[in-house]
């Protein structure tokens, strides 16, 4: 029996590279895609078993690549799974109206996170979408305290993709005056910096504002 084969659409590096390493770990087959147009032309190609959808994407956002998906007869018995940082009710709701089957939260559990798609492929289950609750005044104070992190975690982004920049150039230069010492330095510099990154772009999802429509 050939293994099956899971298509992953994440603009994050990070997260991509996470579960392409785990899933292939768990005997999976995997295809990547970083933005919808190559998700939906590898998923019309490869007929996928499973496609996990990061939700939020340049250029097209992973609800509007499921409508598509969901619209066309060529790959509308794919399952998608959302693949995102926000998991509140609402959002799983938004993810249902849109095709999804469930929702797998970012950040990655590593211990569970094949077990967990594997339960997709085979009992595909509806989203669980709790019930709505009002904002109390709690609340409405983290979502103010969230708007300030969040544009915080924006401008941390220019100056970390800036350093990154540095470390390739350093890393990519032939000079034989670095030491494979400093060499290393860069590297775990460089390191270092992909996984801040990384946070702040799962942390930049989890407080997007939302639309009002839904
Ligand atoms: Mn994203």
């Amino acid at each position: 029996m050939s293994q099956p084969t899971i298509l992953i659409i994440e603009d994050n590096d990070y997260n991509l590279q996470i579960a392409v390493e785990l899933l292939e770990r768990a005997g999976y087959r995997t295809l990547e895609a970083k933005d919808v147009d190559t998700g939906i032309l590898f998923a019309r190609q490869s007929h996928p078993d499973l496609i996990l959808m990061d939700m939020y994407l340049p250029i097209k956002d992973g609800y509007e690549a499921t409508r598509i998906l969901k619209a066309d007869p060529q790959t509308r018995d794919i399952p998608v799974v959302a693949f995102t940082a926000l998991a509140m009710p609402e959002d799983c709701r938004r993810a249902q109206s849109a095709g999804c089957i469930g929702v797998i939260s970012k950040p990655i559990v590593v211990d569970t996170f094949a077990q967990t798609v594997e339960s997709y492929l085979n009992h595909p289950l509806p989203v669980q979408a709790p019930q709505q609750q009002a904002l109390g005044p709690q609340e409405i104070e983290n979502s103010d305290f969230q708007r300030q992190f969040s544009r915080l975690s924006h401008d941390l982004q220019g100056p970390l993709r800036k350093i990154r920049q540095f470390c390739d150039f350093i890393q990519s230069s032939g000079e034989a005056d670095i030491s494979p010492e400093n060499r290393q330095f860069v590297a775990g510099i460089e390191r270092a910096t992909r996984q801040m990154q990384g946070s702040l772009e799962s942390f930049l999802e989890t407080t997007k504002p939302r639309s009002p429509s839904g």
